[in-house]
């Protein structure tokens, strides 16, 4: 077996990541199987659609139009075949918890100017910061992200050198960031896209500050629908190249190698050439794998960082919610001891940061008509217990806090409501600790520290998704995908797959 195409694989797991690769297989010719556990594709993308509204699971933000644009012109498409895109402004509004408010706006002046209003001089100095950051996005995507280079020897390249000489790889996004902003609050503006990596300002290297670039240069975009939709998009996508779905099939064992797997499921085993995971790479190897055939030990996944897991509260509720715009992140002045308890010290924050989400300020077709649907996620450790006491003391401490620092007290007005955290999070995904958004960034996990798409120790066997390279994210799980699958076409193709010419 040494043709993709007419070979089969069997992708397991729907979630970005393995419908992006099942998209670039189908496309090379491979007979593509994806497999899911859940009813639902899109895994941690899930919806939950309920009494007329309409929630996104887990992601909400839209972020690097350009990595879609470049998914789907892969495939001779375009994102707006499939879904329309609104430009959110403000991108978002951030409540301190001292009363203070700002919104992010799309406006650079505006920006600069409220910048200025904190701290002499930090309107240039964002200029001056958001310029490194468009200069580690370009060189991080092109060098890092877009390639996968997994061997210390790749990073010796000479072009790589020359680009990343000027990048303080090393440094942490804390000590980056005070470089150019002394007012804690700017700190924490510059900070807070961290979360989306799942890691924390001292513990994350200062290559990160290119998610200012993504926030302020590239914009806060909010698909028609909801990220569902762009689920929708990527299965129609993956349909039309002829890929087969079987939904409500956990796969239980992977077995054999190159040419001749058995992938068994409750209701039957499935027999393939190739194998790719976007399961939780952790589950795959501990779980799906004989001994014999895992690539790591359990101390090493013992041993790992994990990004934090999330205390999740949708919730319909009657009327407009004005106080709050599309994304509101309400943040404690000081945060570092809500790290703390996220990374150091596990416990539930006891002065959280938190992060509402309400499309239907955008999008009226999420609610029913006079109503919103708001979405709460106060990221905690992730392995703590989360018992239903626990939750509902914690559900009503943030709602009060809501009250408290944005004035909107939606205790009265809930007509729909569900909470997911720390054990759903294990139980849906068979995420590790029950980790929302599985490896964090920290410097030993990161670009080749992070496990690899080709296993090392099964031959035909890969794995994709946020756990591998490039890592958390919908857009990085997009291009996840397409590493994982120019991993496996150079392997089996006669030369080089289309998608790695660039
Ligand atoms: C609450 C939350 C908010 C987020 N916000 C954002 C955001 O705003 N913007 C953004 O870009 N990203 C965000 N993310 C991150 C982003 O959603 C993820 O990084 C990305 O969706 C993960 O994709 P993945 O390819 O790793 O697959 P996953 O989503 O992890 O999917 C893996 C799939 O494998 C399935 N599976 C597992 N085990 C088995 C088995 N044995 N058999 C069969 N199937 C199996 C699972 O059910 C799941 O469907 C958020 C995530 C969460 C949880």
């Amino acid at each position: 077996m040494r043709s993709p195409a007419g070979s089969t694989a069997i992708v397991v797991g729907a979630g970005v990541g393995g419908l992006s690769t099942a998209c670039y297989l189908a496309d090379a010719g491979v007979s593509v199987h994806v497999v899911e556990q859940n009813d639902q594709l899109g895994g941690r993308a899930s919806r939950l659609e309920r009494d007329g509204f309409r929630f996104d699971m887990g992601p909400s933000w839209y972020l690097m139009p350009d990595v879609f644009e470049r998914f789907f012109a892969a495939f001779d498409r375009t994102p707006s075949e499939y879904y329309d895109l609104t430009h959110l402004d403000p991108h978002y509004r951030i409540f301190f918890k001292d009363g203070d408010q700002v919104d992010v706006t799309p406006d650079r002046e505006r920006t600069k100017q409220l910048f200025e209003s904190y701290e002499t001089g930090a309107g240039d100095a964002l200029e001056r910061y958001l310029e490194t950051a468009r200069h580690h996005y370009e060189i991080g995507m092109e060098h890092f992200v877009y390639e996968d280079r997994p061997r210390l020897r790749d990073y010796i390249d000479p072009d790589v050198a020359q680009h990343a000489r000027g990048l303080s790889l090393l440094g942490s996004m804390q000590g980056h960031v005070e470089d150019y902003f002394d007012h804690p609050k700017l700190q924490q503006l510059m900070q807070y896209t961290l979360v989306f990596l799942g890691g924390s300002p001292s513990n994350t290297p200062a290559i990160y500050n290119l998610m200012s670039h993504v926030d302020f240069n590239l914009g806060v975009w909010y698909p028609d629908g909801g990220i569902g939709t762009v689920i929708d998009a990527l299965v129609d996508l993956a349909r039309e190249l002829g890929v087969e779905f079987s939904t409500g099939r956990p796969v239980t064992r992977i077995k054999g190698r190159e040419g001749a797997f058995l992938v068994e499921t409750p209701d039957g085993p499935l027999r393939s050439d190739l194998v790719v995971s976007n399961a939780d790479y952790a589950h795959t190897e501990q779980e799906l794998l004989a001994p014999e055939q895992r690539q790591y030990e359990s101390e090493y996944w013992e041993s790992r960082t994990y990004a934090p897991s999330a205390f999740l509260l949708y919730l319909g509720v009657e009327g407009d919610v004005p106080e709050l715009a599309h994304h509101s992140l309400v943040l404690p002045l000081g945060w570092e001891e809500h790290f703390e308890q996220i990374f150091e010290e596990p416990q539930w924050p006891d002065d959280p940061a938190y992060y509402v989400c309400v499309p239907s300020q955008t999008d009226e077709a999420v609610a029913p008509a006079g109503h919103s649907a708001l979405f709460v996620l106060v990221p905690i450790a992730p392995g703590l217990e989360d018992t239903p006491e626990l939750r509902e003391q914690y559900r009503e401490a943030i709602l009060a806090d809501l009250a408290a620092h944005t004035g909107l007290d939606v205790r009265e007005r809930i007509v729909f409501e569900k909470r997911f955290c720390v054990s759903d999070f294990a139980a849906r995904y068979n995420s590790y600790d029950g980790t929302a958004l599985g490896l964090a960034h920290t410097l030993r996990q990161t670009a080749l520290l992070r496990p690899p798409h080709r296993s090392k120790a099964v031959d035909g066997l890969y794995f994709t998704g946020a756990d591998t390279t490039p890592g958390i994210g919908v857009p990085m799980c997009l291009i996840s995908g397409e590493l994982t699958a120019d991993a496996l076409l150079a392997d089996y193709g006669d030369g080089p797959h289309p998608h790695c010419d660039r």
